[in-house]
């Protein structure tokens, strides 16, 4: 064990000097590589998180270790009072391969949604007056933690006792086109959209739902906005997933893969769009800093490559092969679903409850998983896992199920 995996801090500490808004597991990770992560003891764990569908190019990737190096030797902080060369980079890199026009940069998938959803009230306000203003989403829907952000999302537990929250915010229920119909009007500014609910459950947008929403949208002068943070950089297989689909948004935010583990996010729009957020309109001191965008240039250029976006799809269908065994074995699961290496498994009745019981008896076998609510597996790993690593997590998850049953 080297010294800095010496257990000087314990979890112990956790409950003594932090807010208690988390709860995490009671080991400590020390160092990660590729797919693996060690604790404080020296114990393996494989990666099946992923730091929730974020280490992209699981740990310490040696392109991202050199990207942040190169970096941190040169400029660290400017503030947006100037440019810099790596933000300059990866707006073009983003523009070129995607819809977008025009990048605006944050630190954080929520703070991405925060200026998607204020440049659809600023763009209404601009060309059709304030009482276009409201905001449809979807029960179920995750969109962040700040105030805006988890009124439009769709779980009412994440604002009690936040009153009062923003107005004009309305939900729908995803995948029910009728719902939407209902409630879109001439009020209406924006739609928001997860291509794939990621917290709330791994559930995939029907291509008929997400196409009559663009209809929808463009009959009432709406924007449609793509929450690509979880499902954005390869995660559904293409490189965001609104290019499976074919339905083209208004904007788009990403965050989470795109710093591979360094906080950056991002909203990409169309030039008409971006308009609306002239000088002085929205800011941020850290957003687009010069670390975040040299380490997402380099993601980028590793993720968007026809042979790992292939191995995605490849990966993820080992991936529901193996929970599909397991269920063989165990009974465990009412449906298995997800699109590339973002896998959900939904727990069957007699399993009601269970996903953080099972979590927890993994990461005892060694293996890191997700839960999305309290019935659903997630799976996110690295996007370049490789397959000895898939194999070796599914036979410490049948462990942990052994042990539970
Ligand atoms: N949007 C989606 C779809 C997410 O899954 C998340 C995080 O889980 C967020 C937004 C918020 O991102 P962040 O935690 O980086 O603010």
């Amino acid at each position: 064990m080297s010294k800095s995996a010496q257990p000087n801090v314990s979890r112990a500490l956790f409950d003594q000097v932090m807010v208690p808004n988390y709860s995490p597991g009671t080991m400590i990770p020390v160092r990660g590589e590729g797919s693996h992560v060690w604790d404080q003891n020296g114990k393996e764990y494989i990666d099946f998180a992923g730091g929730i569908a974020v280490s992209a190019l699981g740990h310490t990737h040696p392109a991202l270790v050199s990207a942040l190096t190169r970096q941190a030797q040169q400029l660290w902080h400017v503030s947006n009072v100037l440019t810099n060369e790596p933000a300059l980079r990866l707006a073009k890199a983003l523009v070129e391969c995607t819809f977008a026009d025009k990048v605006f940069f944050a630190n954080s998938g929520g703070e991405a949604n925060e200026a998607a959803f204020k440049l659809a009230r600023r763009y209404a306000w601009e060309h059709y007056g304030s009482q276009k203003n409201e905001i449809i989403s979807f029960y179920n829907s995750f969109h962040g933690r700040t105030l805006f952000t988890v009124s439009v999302g769709g779980q009412k537990k994440y604002t009690e006792g936040f009153a009062p929250v923003p107005e004009g915010i309305r939900h729908a229920t995803y995948n029910d086109i009728d719902s939407l119909k209902a409630l879109i009007s001439e009020r209406t500014c924006a739609v928001v959209i997860e291509p794939v609910l990621g917290e709330g459950g791994v559930v995939s947008a029907d291509h008929a739902f997400l196409t009559a929403a663009r209809k929808l949208c463009d009959q009432h002068n709406a924007l449609l906005v793509f929450d690509e943070v979880q499902t954005g950089l390869g995660r559904t297989g293409s490189l965001y997933a609104y290019m499976n689909s074919g339905i083209v948004p208004d904007i788009l935010t990403t965050a989470k893969a795109l710093g591979g583990g360094f906080p950056i996010g991002a909203m990409l729009t169309s030039d008409a769009c971006a308009a609306s957020l002239s000088v002085g309109t929205h800011g941020s001191t850290y957003g687009g800093n010069p670390l975040g965008c040299a380490v997402a240039e380099a993601l980028l250029q590793e993720v968007n490559r026809p042979e790992l976006l292939a191995g995605v799809t490849h990966k993820g269908a080992r991936i529901k092969e193996g929970l599909h065994a397991l269920n063989d074995q165990f009974g465990l699961f009412k449906e298995i679903r997800g699109e590339g290496l973002l896998v959900g498994g939904e727990l069957n009745a007699a399993w009601q409850d269970q996903a953080k019981a099972i979590m927890t008896a993994a990461c005892e076998q060694g293996l890191m998983i997700l839960i999305a609510g309290p019935n659903v597996l997630r799976i996110a790993p690295s996007l370049i896992i490789p397959d000895a690593d898939i194999d070796l997590g599914l036979q410490r998850l049948a462990l942990a199920i052994e042990a539970l049953s």
